[in-house]
């Protein structure tokens, strides 16, 4: 595969699918700085740097520091919080709204506006900024702002030839979905009711995942601009 030249950030790094990208662009010999809120494991060999995507100056300082020219940025910092709207509260509310919508903002602000010329963005949304769900209607609402935001980063970069593309995952076999699955009465129902959903009858692997994003961020991709990339196994055309 081909890329930019430059070094590419990845932000939720210590986890999940962001951890995965991490892996590949590793293996790819890219170079790559990954930012999270939590600390990586010690397997990880490539630089990471501890980042609240929520706090301005984290950011600014991060984007300070660095004196490479950045040729890629991977957002996939995230969190998700299940509940009905009618009992959902406030708190959690401002927290999934601050995380995936405010954190997008400021990553794009300190971070995207430093992309090189020709260089390339993802976003990680959600198939659930597509299909509605009564169990985190305001997960998906985020995830649906992200959609919205990386359609407008496109516009708003096009004089830099910087594409900006939203990655939509499906249900995705990652600590976060674990989380979840944990929260109910029986995970492993809860799984299987998950994989019903999708035509090919299992979770994705955050490697495939991580593999469609690094054709988003490659040269292969070259005139994949402003789009919403959807990898759910098949979820959402049924
Ligand atoms: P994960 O929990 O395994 O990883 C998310 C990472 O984001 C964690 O390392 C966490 O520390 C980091 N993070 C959270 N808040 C942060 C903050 N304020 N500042 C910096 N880092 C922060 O989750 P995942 O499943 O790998 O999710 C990655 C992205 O993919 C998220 O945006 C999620 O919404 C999205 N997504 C996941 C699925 C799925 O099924 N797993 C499906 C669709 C979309």
């Amino acid at each position: 595969m081909r890329f930019q030249s430059g070094v590419f950030i990845v932000t939720g790094g210590s986890s999940g699918i962001g951890r995965a990208i991490v892996n590949r662009l590793h293996e790819e010999q890219l170079d790559v700085i990954s930012i999270d809120i939590t600390p990586s494991d010690q397997s990880l060999t490539t630089p990471h740097f501890i980042v609240d995507v929520t706090n301005e100056q984290h950011l600014k300082n991060f984007s300070d520091k660095l004196k490479k020219p950045i040729a890629g940025l991977v957002h996939a910092a995230g969190i998700q919080l299940t509940g009905d709207i009618a009992t959902m509260n406030i708190e959690d509310m401002q927290r999934l709204l601050e995380i995936n919508v405010l954190g997008s903002f400021l990553v794009a602000k300190h971070v995207g506006t430093k992309i090189q010329d020709g260089g390339s963005a993802v976003f990680v949304a959600s198939e659930l900024a597509f299909i509605g769900t009564s169990e985190s209607p305001v997960y998906s609402a985020t995830k649906g702002a992200i959609v919205a935001f990386v359609r407008s980063l496109a516009v708003s970069w096009k004089n830099r030839k910087i594409r900006v593309n939203a990655l939509c995952p499906g249900a995705t076999d990652t600590p976060l979905l674990q989380r979840i699955w944990n929260e109910s009465p029986s995970p492993e129902k809860a799984r299987r009711a998950d994989e019903e959903l999708i035509l090919l009858n299992r979770c994705a692997q955050p490697d495939e995942i991580a593999s469609t994003a690094i054709f988003m961020l490659s040269e292969e991709a070259s005139f994949v601009n402003g789009h919403s990339l959807i990898a759910d196994g098949g979820t959402v055309i049924w």
